[in-house]
């Protein structure tokens, strides 16, 4: 093939923008890159040489080197890997097939601009050579295909890039980058050295370069032929617990996980029995920035036998643990597994439930223990993580106890941190269940009339707020025998909280109010599914509230939001008889046309007070203005 000319898809050439002008921190992070990609390609390599043992040609030996030309101004990363050939070198370096580069770029237009750090984290690392360099050649040849047929490519990293075909005896990869003006600090071997051990230590593959040796004679380094491993290539997991350090622990999760902060906790464990593994799982400090994405696949890379299978393997973590970090070893499973197969496999179902149970584990030992340092970690977790933890309630059955247990929450006692431990252990003489009421924010529930009578007789109510609580409590009934009650739905039973006297109070409120209910109900016909007297309400009129069994409007705002039917639910309404607007309205005569428009007045501000939205605000307005001006 003749030099042909291609342009960049245009996704690709906005990276490329980014990448040439908005990174300047941590620019040593393209080796990082580089050097991945060579390794997963030897690990590619190693794949295929299982069917096709051929392609190992006569060069069996799968290594990385890093070498660089002061005079030529170049760094070149080579590979003995998979190599590309001609089409998947301009499909493979002029696209991008994965989604999240949008994502990718918002980030790098948002205030974290200048971190190139964060390129590792979107896929897109081969693009990242253009930080330092102005030219990048690659020249490779896919294993089993003649030496004729290798390929070169090369790009300025602005628009387009070039192919051609060449002749190159070794199969595998190079990758020659021609430094930018300004960036010779990377023709020097310790810079190179030192970034390859900062990052890649962990790469098993030997990463080579050549030996340098103190010149007495010239007084200067001497760089010689001999070529001599940088990196430790020591699998961290492999090695004794005792013989690993902190910061070794902490560097380790800082290579695998793109991420600049140390990890709130990890378990490191030898599991032998049915099935044998080694885990060694992080969890994070902080949310990543995707952690809502539940098609995200998850973080654990999982090796057999020391050999990296692959990265992301979803299987081996339930969903709602997809921010642990880390690896998983496993003696049993066959190098060739694919995801498919990891789907089914009873060993990797087996890893699956010990591993989650070491990370509840881990969660447990930091929500319970004496030490302040180590509950005040488990509260960082909890507002970053919870609600992921929160779709465990409802997805894994298996632990659900041990979830509730974990799970915090807001309530009328106090803004954070509250268990349902800590809420049975208030509960008030006599009080049977837990009471909760949801809403859209913290300040609609605190300031919601059904907390009324609550509040009064100093009852605990927890606030939930967040969308998957919804969800939870469909999955959700009881804590430890006690019935999980929401205070929006159903007429309020307080039990033996309530007094006879105040019980034959309402009973006689109900009697006498009994016409006036009728009235109202007749007004409201079509929007409440029933109008009565109600216990529940102190300072306010009225509020509504949703029948046992129906979904609550909280609920249903959510599912139309999200875009999906919610099942047609009319709230009832529940009247205050010791309020003096209801009292008013009682005494207004049936066929004064005030009654009318005083009913659905109430009726809209009780759904406004919910956090609900008026079908006919502009109708409310006239009416409010209609009594204003009466
Ligand atoms: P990622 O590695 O996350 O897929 P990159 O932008 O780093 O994204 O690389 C894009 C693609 O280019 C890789 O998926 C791979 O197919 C190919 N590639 C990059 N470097 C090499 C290499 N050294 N050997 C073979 N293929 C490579």
């Amino acid at each position: 093939m003749d030099k042909q000319t291609h342009s960049f898809q245009a996704e690709v050439k906005q990276i490329l923008h980014l990448v040439t002008h908005s990174l300047y921190s941590n620019k040593e992070i393209f080796l990082r890159e580089l050097v991945s990609n060579a390794s997963d390609a030897c690990d590619k390599l190693r794949f295929e040489a299982l069917d096709h043992p051929q392609y190992l040609e006569d060069q069996p030996q799968l290594e990385v080197r890093v070498s660089f030309d002061p005079e030529a101004r170049t760094v070149t990363i080579s590979d003995t890997g998979i190599g590309l050939s001609a089409e998947e070198a301009i499909a493979h370096l002029g696209t991008i097939a994965k989604s999240g580069t949008r994502e990718f770029m918002a980030k790098l237009e948002g205030d974290q601009k200048k971190d190139a750090n964060l390129i590792g984290q979107f896929g897109v690392g081969f693009y990242s050579g253009f930080i330092v360099a102005d030219r990048i050649t690659v020249e490779s040849r896919r294993a089993g295909l003649p030496a004729d047929q290798g390929v070169r490519w090369s790009s300025e990293g602005t628009g387009d890039f070039e192919v051609e075909t060449i002749t190159k005896p070794g199969r595998g990869t190079d990758v020659i980058l021609h430094l930018r003006e300004g960036e010779e600090e990377f023709l020097k071997t310790w810079r190179l050295k030192s970034t390859i051990s900062k990052y890649s230590d962990h790469i098993s593959l030997p990463i080579l370069m050549r030996k340098e040796e103190w010149d007495a004679e010239k007084a200067e380094q001497i760089v010689k032929d001999e070529w001599e491993p940088v990196n430790k290539a020591s699998a961290l997991w492999t090695r004794s617990k005792s013989d690993i350090t902190q910061a070794e622990y902490d560097s380790f999760y800082q290579q695998i996980s793109y991420d600049t902060e140390a990890p709130l906790a990890f378990t490191h464990n030898r599991v032998e029995g049915r099935s044998e593994y080694t885990q060694l799982l992080y969890i994070p400090a902080k949310a990543p920035f995707d952690l809502w994405n539940r098609d995200k696949r998850g973080g654990v890379k999982l090796y057999v036998k020391r050999v990296f299978i692959m990265d992301d393997a979803e299987a081996l973590m339930p969903v709602y643990l997809r921010f642990v970090k880390g690896v998983i070893d496993s003696a049993d499973l066959p190098l060739n597994v694919s995801r498919e197969l990891l789907q089914e496999s009873r060993d990797v179902k087996a890893i699956r439930e010990g591993s989650t149970k070491r990370v509840l584990s881990m969660l447990e030992s930091l929500a319970n223990s004496e030490e302040v340092s180590e509950k005040d970690k488990y509260a960082r977790f909890w507002a970053d993580f919870g609600q992921v933890l929160k779709e465990g309630v409802g997805e894994d059955h298996q632990n659900q106890e041990r979830l509730v247990k974990l799970l915090r929450f807001a309530s009328t006692q106090a803004d954070e941190g509250v268990s349902f431990a800590d809420y049975v252990s208030r509960m008030k003489d006599g009080q049977e269940a837990i009471y909760y009421i949801t809403a859209d924010s913290l300040s609609a529930a605190k300031n919601s009339p059904q907390l009324e009578i609550f509040r009064k007789k100093g009852i605990e109510v927890l606030l939930l707020t967040e969308r998957v609580d919804e969800w939870m409590l469909s999955h959700l009934y009881e804590f430890e025998g006690k019935s999980l009650q929401s205070v929006a739905k159903g007429s309020v039973d307080l039990g033996s909280l309530q007094d006879e006297e105040e019980k034959k109070k309402a009973e006689e409120a109900a009697e006498q109010f009994k016409p006036m209910l009728e009235r109202l109900k007749a007004a409201l016909e079509g929007r409440a599914k029933d109008v009565r007297v109600t216990t529940r309400l102190v300072d306010s009129p009225a509020c509504v509230v949703t029948e046992e069994g129906d979904i609550s409007g909280h609920l249903a705002r959510m599912l139309k939001q999200a875009g999906q039917a919610a099942p047609e639910s009319k709230p009832t309404l529940e009247v205050n008889p010791d309020h003096a607007l209801v009292k008013k309205l009682g005494a207004i005569d049936a066929d004064d046309t005030r009654f009318g428009d005083l009913a659905q007045v109430l009726f809209d501000q009780a759904l406004l007070a919910e956090g609900g939205v008026l079908e006919d605000p502009a109708a409310y307005v006239r009416r409010v203005n209609a009594l204003l001006l009466g």
